[in-house]
Order: C-alpha cells, then structure tokens, then sequence
C-alpha cells in the first residue's frame, strides 16, 4: 500500500487552519500542524489525535526564518517529504487605518507574515515536491485583495493579499509541468477570531475549498484564485 500523503498547514492551532488539519487527517492524510510555539501546535494536535486523527504538532513561525529552517531539518529526518502545503498563516492588522495613516511598522509586520512568511515556507518546502513530481500547495488568500474589487478595507491586509496572489501566479508558472499546482483560495468570511462572530460562515465552509486544492488530482488546475471551489477574478 501506498504511503499517505504528508501535509503541512501553517497557523493550524486555530481557526480555519485548525479545520483545514482535522479535514485532511479525515481524508488519509499525515498532517504536521504547525503553530508559532510548539505547546500550542501540540495542544491542537492532541485534539485531533483523540478522534484518531494521524496529526503532529511541531513549531513554525513564519515570520522567523530560524523556525522554518528547523522545521525543515525535522521534517527530513521523520517522513518522505512535505507532498501538500496550506500556507494559512495571517495577521490582520490596523483593519479600520485608512491607508494614509497606517503606520509603516504595521505593513512591514503584516508582509512578514503574510507575504514573506508564505514564500519563505515555500522556499523550503517546494523543492523536495518537484524532486519527487508531486505537490499541492494552497495560499490561503481573501477577495480584500482582488484588485478589480480593491478599495479601502484593511489596506496593509488587503495589499499583502493581493502580494500573496502574485507569489501564486509566480510559483505556478516557476513549477509548471512538475506536478506541483500551486493556487490561491479565499474562504469567505467565516467565524474566527480574525472573522469575528457574526461571519456567515463555519470553519467547516471555510475549509472546504482549500482542503479540496490541496488533494487535486493530477490534472487540477495550478495558477488560479478559487472560492467555493470556482475560478474567481483577480
Ligand atoms: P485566525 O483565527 O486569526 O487564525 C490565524 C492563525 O494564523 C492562528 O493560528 C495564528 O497563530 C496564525 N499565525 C499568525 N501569525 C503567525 C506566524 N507568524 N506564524 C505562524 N502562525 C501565525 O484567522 P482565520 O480566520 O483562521 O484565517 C486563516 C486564513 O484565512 C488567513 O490567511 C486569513 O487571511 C484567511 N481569511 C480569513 C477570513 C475570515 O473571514 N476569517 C476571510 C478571508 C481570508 P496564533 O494563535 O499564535 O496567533
């Protein structure tokens, strides 16, 4: 029998990270759920290992470079190799600042995080997909950065989004033809703490169309923004 598939979820000891590694571990998968510190990244794994779930606690900041190289080195030494990575890590921060007024140091933390955060898990992680032919990675992005929607809402949050799409279309097009698909996904707005209480959404909705990019078959589209499992602008 084949091995399961490994993945790895950033920002996955709450919210819709949290979900994403209960539904991935429901379908078959291995899961690392990552978290900036590792009591909480084991606090939620437990969780999920009490319903039988076959998930891992381990630590990653993605804002501090040090937590991803270790991560990396650890992730070498206990499996095959990463196979799908949901980059869901996000702050939202100066959410009601016009863009004027947003401090500097608010849009550097949030494209730390947000932006160079992704990227840098991706830099890490992508290479052993296309050695091994094989890679899902899912950036978990919102319509606030739509440019044909872009207004004021949330300007460093809603920027970094739209940076994060970017990142997407240039992953896909540097990893064509390897068997990695790369693809963004907004989840709508769901009940969080980052959504709030009044979200229309569950996190179960929210997961879905990002749980269903990161277990595409071989010919899946790679490239593209989807929300509820269907192309959205840019
Ligand atoms: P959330 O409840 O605020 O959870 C955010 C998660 O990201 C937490 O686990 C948090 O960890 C983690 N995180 C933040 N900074 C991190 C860092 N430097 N390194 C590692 N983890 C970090 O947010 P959510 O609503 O679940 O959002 C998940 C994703 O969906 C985000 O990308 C968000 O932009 C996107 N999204 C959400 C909505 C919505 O309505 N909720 C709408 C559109 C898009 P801590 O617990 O340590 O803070």
């Amino acid at each position: 029998m084949a091995e399961p598939r490994v993945a790895l979820v950033t920002g996955g000891n709450r919210g819709i990270g949290f979900e994403v590694c209960r539904q991935l571990a429901k379908r078959g998968l291995r899961v690392v759920l990552t978290a900036r510190t590792l009591p909480k990244a084991e606090s939620a794994a437990r969780t999920l290992q009490a319903d039988g779930l076959a998930v891992v606690g381990a630590r990653l900041d993605v804002a501090d470079g040090t937590t991803v190289a270790a991560l990396a080195r650890n992730v070498a030494k206990q499996f095959r190799g990463i196979d799908v990575l949901v980059n869901n890590a996000a702050i939202l921060l100066a959410e009601n600042q016009d863009l004027l007024d947003t401090a500097i140091d608010d849009f550097r933390s949030t494209f730390e995080t947000n932006v160079l955060g992704a990227i840098g898990v991706s830099q890490a992680f992508v290479p052993g997909m296309i050695a091994q032919r094989y890679g899902r990675v899912v950036n978990v992005s919102s319509r606030a950065g739509q440019l044909v929607t872009m207004s004021t809402y949330a300007p460093a949050y809603s920027i970094s989004k739209t940076a994060l799409n970017a990142f997407t279309r240039q992953l896909a097009a540097a990893t064509k033809g390897t068997g990695v698909l790369v693809n963004s996904a907004c989840p709508g707005w769901v009940r969080t703490r980052m959504g709030g209480p009044h979200a229309p959404r569950s996190v179960e909705e929210g997961a879905d169309t990002l749980v269903w990019l990161a277990t595409l078959p071989t010919n899946g589209p790679t490239g593209g923004f989807f929300e509820d499992r269907q192309p959205i602008e840019w």
